[in-house]
């Protein structure tokens, strides 16, 4: 999966930003609307974090749900 490296401002240093997969996406919906544009928005993959941005601004991004918390873990 393409990743990129960002500032997230959550864990204050830079990371490797993925794109949403599709329940996130849902999950963001869910939040800001069914218009919301979610085809461009990337999370932070630091274990733990919930931020998430479109691909070059992040004083569009947000948190997503507590219950997203962890999943990465799964992936060690
Ligand atoms: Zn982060």
């Amino acid at each position: 999966m393409t990743e990129i490296e960002r500032e997230c401002p959550t864990c204050r240093s830079r990371q490797r930003f993925r794109r949403l997969n599709a329940a996130e996406q849902a999950a963001v919906r869910e939040k800001k609307g069914p218009r919301f544009f979610v085809g461009n928005l990337w999370r932070c993959t630091a274990e733990k974090c919930l931020w998430y941005q479109p691909y070059l601004n992040r004083g569009k991004g947000d948190l997503l749900p507590e219950s997203f918390r962890g999943e990465e873990t799964a992936t060690k």
